[in-house]
Protein backbone atom coordinates (compact mmCIF):
# COMPACT_ATOMS: atom_id res chain seq x y z
CA UNK A 1 0.00 0.00 0.00
CA UNK A 2 3.20 2.35 0.87
CA UNK A 3 4.07 1.90 -2.36
CA UNK A 4 1.58 4.30 -4.06
CA UNK A 5 2.20 6.86 -1.80
CA UNK A 6 2.55 9.65 -4.06
CA UNK A 7 2.85 13.59 -2.37
CA UNK A 8 -0.07 15.88 -4.03
CA UNK A 9 0.88 19.55 -3.99
CA UNK A 10 -1.31 22.07 -3.56
CA UNK A 11 0.26 25.38 -3.05
CA UNK A 12 -1.14 28.71 -0.98
CA UNK A 13 -1.66 30.95 -3.83
CA UNK A 14 0.86 33.59 -4.79
CA UNK A 15 0.08 37.16 -2.73
CA UNK A 16 -1.29 34.80 0.16
CA UNK A 17 1.92 34.26 1.93
CA UNK A 18 1.95 34.69 5.00
CA UNK A 19 4.33 37.99 6.79
CA UNK A 20 7.82 35.97 8.43
CA UNK A 21 8.22 37.60 11.75
CA UNK A 22 11.47 39.26 12.41
CA UNK A 23 14.29 37.01 13.89
CA UNK A 24 14.83 38.88 17.18
CA UNK A 25 10.95 37.84 17.60
CA UNK A 26 10.66 34.00 16.87
CA UNK A 27 9.92 32.92 20.34
CA UNK A 28 9.47 28.90 20.16
CA UNK A 29 6.60 27.78 18.75
CA UNK A 30 3.86 30.27 18.16
CA UNK A 31 4.72 31.47 14.39
CA UNK A 32 3.84 28.47 11.74
CA UNK A 33 4.91 28.37 7.82
CA UNK A 34 2.36 28.42 5.15
CA UNK A 35 2.44 24.89 4.38
CA UNK A 36 2.10 21.79 6.11
CA UNK A 37 2.37 17.97 5.25
CA UNK A 38 -0.75 15.79 5.80
CA UNK A 39 -1.92 12.28 5.28
CA UNK A 40 -4.72 9.78 6.43
CA UNK A 41 -4.90 6.16 7.36
CA UNK A 42 -7.82 3.96 7.72
CA UNK A 43 -7.47 -0.13 8.08
CA UNK A 44 -9.28 -0.03 4.63
CA UNK A 45 -6.81 2.11 2.50
CA UNK A 46 -3.81 2.09 4.74
CA UNK A 47 -1.91 5.46 4.44
CA UNK A 48 -3.53 7.80 1.74
CA UNK A 49 -4.13 11.17 0.26
CA UNK A 50 -0.59 12.17 0.64
CA UNK A 51 0.11 15.71 0.02
CA UNK A 52 2.01 18.66 1.15
CA UNK A 53 -1.15 21.49 1.54
CA UNK A 54 -1.58 25.33 2.61
CA UNK A 55 -1.18 25.66 6.51
CA UNK A 56 -5.17 24.72 7.64
CA UNK A 57 -7.30 23.71 10.40
CA UNK A 58 -9.02 20.74 10.48
CA UNK A 59 -12.65 19.96 11.32
CA UNK A 60 -12.91 16.73 13.55
CA UNK A 61 -15.61 15.45 15.62
CA UNK A 62 -16.47 15.85 18.72
CA UNK A 63 -16.53 11.94 19.16
CA UNK A 64 -12.89 12.09 17.47
CA UNK A 65 -11.04 9.11 19.62
CA UNK A 66 -8.40 11.69 20.15
CA UNK A 67 -9.92 14.03 22.52
CA UNK A 68 -11.57 11.00 24.47
CA UNK A 69 -8.84 8.14 24.82
CA UNK A 70 -5.67 10.08 23.76
CA UNK A 71 -4.07 8.25 21.22
CA UNK A 72 -1.53 11.29 20.39
CA UNK A 73 2.01 10.94 19.46
CA UNK A 74 4.43 13.58 18.22
CA UNK A 75 7.65 14.29 17.16
CA UNK A 76 10.60 17.21 17.72
CA UNK A 77 13.17 18.09 15.31
CA UNK A 78 14.75 20.79 13.65
CA UNK A 79 16.07 22.08 10.22
CA UNK A 80 18.95 24.72 10.19
CA UNK A 81 20.17 26.95 8.14
CA UNK A 82 24.30 26.63 7.10
CA UNK A 83 26.98 28.51 5.65
CA UNK A 84 26.11 29.45 1.78
CA UNK A 85 22.57 28.73 2.56
CA UNK A 86 22.17 24.86 3.20
CA UNK A 87 19.94 23.59 4.47
CA UNK A 88 20.42 20.09 7.13
CA UNK A 89 18.35 18.02 9.18
CA UNK A 90 19.57 15.92 12.18
CA UNK A 91 19.36 12.22 11.91
CA UNK A 92 15.72 12.45 10.78
CA UNK A 93 15.17 8.87 9.99
CA UNK A 94 16.15 8.13 13.59
CA UNK A 95 12.89 10.69 14.71
CA UNK A 96 10.39 9.07 12.47
CA UNK A 97 11.91 5.20 13.80
CA UNK A 98 11.11 6.51 16.99
CA UNK A 99 7.58 7.23 16.27
CA UNK A 100 7.19 4.01 14.90
CA UNK A 101 8.12 2.59 18.45
CA UNK A 102 5.60 4.98 19.97
CA UNK A 103 2.99 4.29 17.56
CA UNK A 104 3.45 0.10 18.34
CA UNK A 105 3.23 0.73 22.01
CA UNK A 106 0.02 3.33 21.45
CA UNK A 107 -1.83 0.59 18.82
CA UNK A 108 -1.11 3.13 16.01
CA UNK A 109 -0.20 2.24 12.65
CA UNK A 110 3.73 2.93 11.24
CA UNK A 111 4.36 4.72 9.22
CA UNK A 112 6.54 4.49 5.90
CA UNK A 113 9.87 6.21 7.13
CA UNK A 114 11.92 6.59 3.98
CA UNK A 115 8.67 8.29 2.36
CA UNK A 116 7.79 10.25 5.08
CA UNK A 117 11.84 11.64 5.23
CA UNK A 118 11.39 12.46 1.67
CA UNK A 119 8.23 14.02 2.59
CA UNK A 120 9.95 16.55 4.82
CA UNK A 121 13.31 16.96 2.80
CA UNK A 122 10.00 18.43 0.36
CA UNK A 123 8.13 20.28 2.76
CA UNK A 124 11.27 22.09 4.15
CA UNK A 125 12.73 22.94 0.66
CA UNK A 126 9.99 24.41 -0.06
CA UNK A 127 9.45 26.59 3.27
CA UNK A 128 13.50 27.14 2.88
CA UNK A 129 12.77 31.08 3.53
CA UNK A 130 11.23 30.00 6.51
CA UNK A 131 14.20 28.88 7.96
CA UNK A 132 15.79 31.45 10.32
CA UNK A 133 19.44 32.41 10.10
CA UNK A 134 21.45 33.16 13.29
CA UNK A 135 23.20 30.92 16.16
CA UNK A 136 21.01 28.95 17.85
CA UNK A 137 17.70 29.43 15.68
CA UNK A 138 16.34 26.72 13.22
CA UNK A 139 13.47 25.25 11.92
CA UNK A 140 11.54 23.21 14.56
CA UNK A 141 9.27 20.32 12.73
CA UNK A 142 6.64 18.91 14.72
CA UNK A 143 5.43 15.16 12.83
CA UNK A 144 2.00 14.47 14.78
CA UNK A 145 -0.14 11.64 14.87
CA UNK A 146 -3.56 11.26 15.90
CA UNK A 147 -6.69 9.49 15.96
CA UNK A 148 -9.58 10.74 14.49
CA UNK A 149 -12.36 7.98 14.46
CA UNK A 150 -15.80 8.95 15.90
CA UNK A 151 -16.83 6.67 18.02
CA UNK A 152 -17.00 6.30 21.85
CA UNK A 153 -15.28 3.02 23.38
CA UNK A 154 -12.02 2.05 24.09
CA UNK A 155 -10.21 0.71 21.35
CA UNK A 156 -7.40 1.77 18.93
CA UNK A 157 -9.20 3.94 16.45
CA UNK A 158 -9.49 2.03 13.05
CA UNK A 159 -8.55 6.18 10.99
CA UNK A 160 -6.06 8.53 11.91
CA UNK A 161 -4.35 11.51 10.35
CA UNK A 162 -0.40 12.06 10.66
CA UNK A 163 0.94 15.29 9.74
CA UNK A 164 4.22 17.87 10.10
CA UNK A 165 3.96 21.30 11.18
CA UNK A 166 7.02 23.55 11.60
CA UNK A 167 7.80 26.39 13.46
CA UNK A 168 10.95 28.93 13.07
CA UNK A 169 12.68 29.05 16.40
CA UNK A 170 14.84 31.00 18.22
CA UNK A 171 17.05 30.12 20.85
CA UNK A 172 15.09 28.02 23.23
CA UNK A 173 16.11 29.56 26.56
CA UNK A 174 16.47 33.47 26.13
CA UNK A 175 19.24 33.43 28.39
CA UNK A 176 20.93 31.11 25.56
CA UNK A 177 23.56 28.34 26.87
CA UNK A 178 22.62 29.76 30.36
CA UNK A 179 22.66 27.50 33.36
CA UNK A 180 18.88 26.88 34.46
CA UNK A 181 17.00 26.21 38.20
CA UNK A 182 15.87 22.88 38.09
CA UNK A 183 13.21 21.77 41.11
CA UNK A 184 13.81 18.08 42.33
CA UNK A 185 10.14 16.28 42.36
CA UNK A 186 9.94 13.73 44.95
CA UNK A 187 5.97 13.48 45.13
CA UNK A 188 4.75 13.81 41.99
CA UNK A 189 6.23 11.48 38.75
CA UNK A 190 6.21 11.28 34.77
CA UNK A 191 6.69 7.84 33.94
CA UNK A 192 6.57 4.25 35.74
CA UNK A 193 8.22 1.49 34.24
CA UNK A 194 5.80 -0.75 32.01
CA UNK A 195 3.86 2.78 31.64
CA UNK A 196 4.39 5.26 28.58
CA UNK A 197 6.89 7.30 29.65
CA UNK A 198 9.32 5.73 27.22
CA UNK A 199 7.07 6.70 24.34
CA UNK A 200 6.48 10.39 22.85
CA UNK A 201 2.51 10.60 23.61
CA UNK A 202 0.68 13.60 24.42
CA UNK A 203 -0.32 12.77 27.78
CA UNK A 204 2.68 12.29 29.32
CA UNK A 205 2.86 16.13 28.72
CA UNK A 206 -0.01 17.01 30.63
CA UNK A 207 0.47 14.81 33.28
CA UNK A 208 3.46 16.66 34.02
CA UNK A 209 2.45 19.94 33.61
CA UNK A 210 0.70 20.16 37.43
CA UNK A 211 4.20 19.77 39.05
CA UNK A 212 6.09 21.80 36.46
CA UNK A 213 3.29 24.67 37.03
CA UNK A 214 4.43 24.44 41.17
CA UNK A 215 8.01 24.26 40.02
CA UNK A 216 7.97 27.72 38.38
CA UNK A 217 5.52 29.62 40.94
CA UNK A 218 8.87 28.75 43.05
CA UNK A 219 11.16 29.99 40.66
CA UNK A 220 12.55 27.10 38.73
CA UNK A 221 12.93 26.72 35.44
CA UNK A 222 11.89 22.95 35.08
CA UNK A 223 11.61 19.75 37.03
CA UNK A 224 14.11 16.29 37.73
CA UNK A 225 11.72 13.37 37.43
CA UNK A 226 12.61 10.93 39.74
CA UNK A 227 11.64 7.29 39.50
CA UNK A 228 7.90 6.41 40.52
CA UNK A 229 8.26 3.31 42.88
CA UNK A 230 11.21 4.62 45.61
CA UNK A 231 11.68 8.57 44.61
CA UNK A 232 15.08 8.25 45.22
CA UNK A 233 16.60 7.33 41.02
CA UNK A 234 16.85 10.14 38.65
CA UNK A 235 15.07 9.64 35.45
CA UNK A 236 14.95 12.98 33.27
CA UNK A 237 14.35 16.90 33.56
CA UNK A 238 11.36 18.39 31.86
CA UNK A 239 11.36 17.40 28.30
CA UNK A 240 15.37 16.44 28.51
CA UNK A 241 17.66 13.90 29.50
CA UNK A 242 19.98 14.34 31.96
CA UNK A 243 24.27 13.80 32.41
CA UNK A 244 26.28 14.29 35.23
CA UNK A 245 29.72 14.74 35.21
CA UNK A 246 31.71 13.26 38.55
CA UNK A 247 35.00 12.65 38.72
CA UNK A 248 36.48 11.40 35.26
CA UNK A 249 32.97 10.03 34.56
CA UNK A 250 30.11 11.04 32.16
CA UNK A 251 27.17 9.67 33.93
CA UNK A 252 23.26 9.37 32.38
CA UNK A 253 20.50 7.08 33.38
CA UNK A 254 20.05 4.13 31.23
CA UNK A 255 17.31 3.28 28.95
CA UNK A 256 14.56 1.04 31.00
CA UNK A 257 11.35 1.76 30.08
CA UNK A 258 10.25 4.98 32.04
CA UNK A 259 12.64 7.35 30.23
CA UNK A 260 12.60 9.03 26.47
CA UNK A 261 15.15 7.68 24.35
CA UNK A 262 16.07 11.55 23.37
CA UNK A 263 18.07 11.17 20.43
CA UNK A 264 20.54 14.47 21.85
CA UNK A 265 21.42 11.90 24.68
CA UNK A 266 22.40 8.76 22.49
CA UNK A 267 24.42 11.94 20.36
CA UNK A 268 26.02 13.52 23.40
CA UNK A 269 26.73 9.89 24.21
CA UNK A 270 28.51 9.11 21.17
CA UNK A 271 30.80 12.60 21.33
CA UNK A 272 31.78 12.21 24.20
CA UNK A 273 32.82 8.88 23.60
CA UNK A 274 34.84 10.20 20.60
CA UNK A 275 36.22 12.68 22.22
CA UNK A 276 37.95 10.09 25.15
CA UNK A 277 35.24 10.60 27.53
CA UNK A 278 34.29 7.83 29.65
CA UNK A 279 30.31 7.27 29.47
CA UNK A 280 28.55 5.37 31.59
CA UNK A 281 24.82 4.68 31.31
CA UNK A 282 24.00 3.39 34.91
CA UNK A 283 21.07 4.37 37.47
CA UNK A 284 22.12 6.90 39.58
CA UNK A 285 20.06 8.27 42.80
CA UNK A 286 19.83 12.00 43.75
CA UNK A 287 21.70 11.16 47.25
CA UNK A 288 24.58 10.28 45.17
CA UNK A 289 24.35 13.32 42.98
CA UNK A 290 23.99 15.93 46.75
CA UNK A 291 26.84 13.96 48.05
CA UNK A 292 29.24 14.71 45.11
CA UNK A 293 28.20 18.08 45.27
CA UNK A 294 29.07 18.56 48.44
CA UNK A 295 32.78 16.58 48.51
CA UNK A 296 33.17 18.41 45.29
CA UNK A 297 33.50 15.54 42.77
CA UNK A 298 30.09 16.95 40.51
CA UNK A 299 31.54 19.08 37.83
CA UNK A 300 28.84 19.67 35.62
CA UNK A 301 25.16 18.76 35.21
CA UNK A 302 23.18 19.23 32.23
CA UNK A 303 20.11 18.10 29.87
CA UNK A 304 19.82 17.31 26.55
CA UNK A 305 17.53 17.67 23.93
CA UNK A 306 16.22 18.53 20.42
CA UNK A 307 14.98 22.25 21.54
CA UNK A 308 17.74 23.22 23.95
CA UNK A 309 20.40 20.83 22.86
CA UNK A 310 22.42 20.80 25.83
CA UNK A 311 21.32 22.95 29.21
CA UNK A 312 23.42 23.57 32.12
CA UNK A 313 22.35 23.19 35.07
CA UNK A 314 23.28 25.84 37.72
CA UNK A 315 21.07 24.80 40.49
CA UNK A 316 19.03 21.85 41.86
CA UNK A 317 16.39 22.55 44.67
CA UNK A 318 15.74 19.10 46.35
CA UNK A 319 13.62 18.28 49.79
CA UNK A 320 13.88 22.55 51.35
CA UNK A 321 17.24 22.81 50.16
CA UNK A 322 19.83 24.36 47.27
CA UNK A 323 22.62 23.28 45.57
CA UNK A 324 24.82 25.32 43.76
CA UNK A 325 26.61 23.07 40.88
CA UNK A 326 29.61 23.81 39.58
CA UNK A 327 29.23 27.72 41.21
CA UNK A 328 26.38 28.08 38.62
CA UNK A 329 28.29 28.48 35.82
CA UNK A 330 28.55 26.28 32.55
CA UNK A 331 31.13 23.42 32.77
CA UNK A 332 33.78 23.05 30.20
CA UNK A 333 31.87 19.56 28.70
CA UNK A 334 28.46 21.58 28.52
CA UNK A 335 30.29 24.04 26.53
CA UNK A 336 32.30 22.12 24.28
CA UNK A 337 29.39 19.54 23.75
CA UNK A 338 26.48 22.45 23.17
CA UNK A 339 29.02 24.12 20.37
CA UNK A 340 29.87 21.37 18.65
CA UNK A 341 26.82 19.61 18.45
CA UNK A 342 25.73 22.97 16.67
CA UNK A 343 28.50 22.78 14.28
CA UNK A 344 27.40 19.41 13.18
CA UNK A 345 23.81 20.63 12.78
CA UNK A 346 24.33 23.57 11.05
CA UNK A 347 26.56 21.53 8.41
CA UNK A 348 29.75 24.05 9.88
CA UNK A 349 31.76 20.93 11.10
CA UNK A 350 32.87 17.89 10.28
CA UNK A 351 30.24 15.29 10.64
CA UNK A 352 31.78 11.78 11.42
CA UNK A 353 28.52 10.03 12.57
CA UNK A 354 26.66 10.82 9.06
CA UNK A 355 23.76 12.44 11.25
CA UNK A 356 23.55 15.39 8.93
CA UNK A 357 21.29 15.29 6.00
CA UNK A 358 21.20 17.92 3.85
CA UNK A 359 17.96 19.28 2.50
CA UNK A 360 18.06 20.00 -1.65
C1 LIG B 1 11.67 14.53 23.32
C2 LIG B 1 12.07 14.23 24.71
C3 LIG B 1 13.42 14.13 25.11
C4 LIG B 1 14.58 14.50 24.21
O1 LIG B 1 14.64 13.78 23.03
P1 LIG B 1 15.49 14.37 21.80
O2 LIG B 1 15.36 13.33 20.75
O3 LIG B 1 16.88 14.51 22.29
O4 LIG B 1 14.89 15.67 21.43
C5 LIG B 1 13.69 13.75 26.41
N1 LIG B 1 12.70 13.49 27.28
C6 LIG B 1 11.40 13.57 26.95
C7 LIG B 1 10.36 13.27 27.95
C8 LIG B 1 11.05 13.96 25.65
O5 LIG B 1 9.76 14.08 25.33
Amino acid sequence: MWENLEIALEKVEAGKLKEKPSADKLGFGVHFTDHMYFMKWSREEGWHDSKICPYQSFNLDPAAMVFHYGQAIFEGLKAYRGEDNQLFLFRPSDNFERMNNSALRMCMPRIPVEKVVKALKALVYLEKDWVPEGEGSSLYIRPTMIAVEPVLGVRPANEYYFFIIMSPVGAYYAEGCNPTKIYVSDEYVRSVKGGVGHVKTAGNYAASLYMSEMAKKAGYTQVLWLDACEHKYIEEVGTSNIFFKIGDELITPPLGGSILGGLTRNSVIALAKSWGVEVVERQITIDEVVAANSNGTLQEVFGSGTAAVISPVGELFYKQKSYIINGGKTGELSARLFSELQAIQAGRQEDPFKWVVRVG
